[in-house]
């Protein structure tokens, strides 16, 4: 029985990226990463981001992040244990965007040592520049606590 879980558990991490996409990383955000293709998208740029944040991939969020907002760097050593991705809406209307997300993290309880899910809630803006697709700002944030 334990392997039979075992299995089960690596099958479906091997077949779903960490973007929640039902395909593999490999042809699903690595690509958009690496830079070999561009997001067809807001909502697949929104993904990749998020892949991107689980990874500490900081030069691509920098990448893809309109001139007007983007910060100089991006520290990413405070940032969460991100742990998956729920897509609310997304809609697009021309150059642009706007993609409303949860993103769960796993955050260390202190009374215990069980972990527990925590999420931020954004909807965010996306602006289409010279034919690619840019994280602009958030239009609206919220999270668990
Ligand atoms: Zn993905």
């Amino acid at each position: 029985m334990l392997e039979l879980a075992f299995f089960h558990h690596k099958a479906e991490k091997m077949s779903k990226c960490y973007c929640g996409q039902a395909r593999p990383f490999e042809t699903c955000c690595a690509p958009l990463i690496r830079g070999e293709r561009i997001a067809a998208t807001p909502e697949l740029l929104m993904r990749s981001r998020f892949t991107a944040y689980h990874l500490g991939e900081a030069a691509y969020l920098l990448a893809t992040w309109h001139p007007e907002t983007r910060p100089s760097e991006l520290d990413l050593s405070d940032s969460p244990a991100w742990h998956s991705l729920r897509i609310i809406s997304s809609k697009t209307k021309k150059e642009r965007g706007q993609v409303k997300f949860r993103a769960f993290y796993a955050q260390a309880s202190s009374a215990e040592s069980a972990r527990s899910l925590g999420y931020l809630q954004e909807e965010s803006l996306f602006l289409k520049e010279a034919g690619r697709w840019l994280y602009h700002s958030a239009l609206s944030l919220e999270s668990s606590h």
